[in-house]
This record gives C-alpha cells, sequence and structure tokens, in this order.
C-alpha cells in the first residue's frame, strides 16, 4: 500500500464563443459567451482533472477521454472529474485538497464561488471544505485580458485512503 502523499497541478484554457454556455466547477455561469470545446468546455473542471491524473502520473484528460470521442461530445465536465476521482479511489488514495484559479477577464464570478465548490466536491465524493476556488483576472493583459478564452490552473494533494476513516 503507498503511505505518500501525491501532488498535481493542472492547467486547461478555451476559447470563449457566441452560442455556447460558460460552464465553470460544473456551474452555469451568466455570460453573452462560453467556452467552445468538444465536452462542456468547463476549464476549471478539466485542470482539476488534469491536476488529478497528474497526481497519479497517469496520463492527462486527453488520454483519457479523447476529445475525437463522441461519447464525450458535450458532456458535463463534472462526469469527467467524477470518473478521475474514482481513478483516485482505485489507486487507494483520498483527496485531502483541491484548489483551482479561474482567469478570466469578465463576467465576475465570485458570487458563484461556493456552488462550484459544492459541485466539484460532490463530484470528488469529497468534503467541500476540502476544495477551493479562486478567480482573477490579468488585468486586460494577454488573452485572458482581451476576453479571447478563459483559463484555469489547478493544484490537488492526494494522501492514502486508510481503511476505517471517512473519505
Ligand atoms: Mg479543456
Amino acid at each position: 500500500m503507498e503511505i505518500e502523499p501525491r501532488i498535481g497541478t493542472g492547467f486547461d484554457a478555451h476559447r470563449l464563443v457566441a452560442g455556447r454556455p460558460l460552464m465553470l466547477g460544473g456551474v452555469e455561469v451568466p455570460s453573452e459567451r462560453g467556452a467552445d470545446g468538444h465536452s462542456d468546455a468547463d476549464v476549471a473542471c478539466h485542470a482539476l482533472i488534469d491536476a488529478i491524473f497528474g497526481a497519479l502520473a497517469d496520463g492527462d484528460i486527453g488520454s483519457h477521454f479523447p476529445d475525437t470521442d463522441p461519447r464525450f461530445k458535450d458532456i458535463s465536465s463534472l462526469q469527467l472529474l467524477e470518473a478521475a476521482a474514482d481513478s483516485v479511489l482505485q489507486r487507494g488514495f483520498k483527496i485531502a485538497s483541491a484548489d483551482v484559479t479561474i482567469i478570466l477577464e469578465t463576467p465576475k464570478v465570485a458570487s458563484l464561488r461556493n456552488a462550484m465548490r459544492h459541485a466539484m466536491a460532490k463530484a470528488m465524493i469529497t468534503d467541500v471544505t476540502r476544495v477551493g476556488v479562486k478567480a482573477t483576472t490579468t488585468e486586460g493583459m494577454g488573452f485572458t485580458g482581451r476576453g479571447e478564452g478563459v483559463a484555469a490552473q489547478a493544484v490537488v494533494l492526494l494522501v492514502p485512503a486508510l481503511e476505517g476513516k471517512a473519505p
């Protein structure tokens, strides 16, 4: 049995386009434009999923859920996060901490922070107190600053799931 903690980081970015919902952390954010992609293009969930697979040293979101696979077309990224979190359990770990930073010029998403925390914690079957969500702009600089896209980064800490202890 593994006894050491594991850490992983993730990053994702998607283009913002008209006619798509803006999904972030499993929550629909009121917005004139949404993120373009094969799935629902939820960058917060995607960064978190990559952090999980990174901590497990087990590929990445693209190797587990290819964007050429019709099964993942327009899928809720919460479902992908559920599957990634299931890999954590299968490997004998639990999520000690997950922390996501959303990088977006507009709209402001701080009021939806707790809804995102709850949605992602539920998908990972962990307590909401272990899931952090932060948001920042890049003060008008770069592709996020110009409103061309939305990005997110995440870090996850996995610890061994000791038998007899609640997740
Ligand atoms: Mg993505």
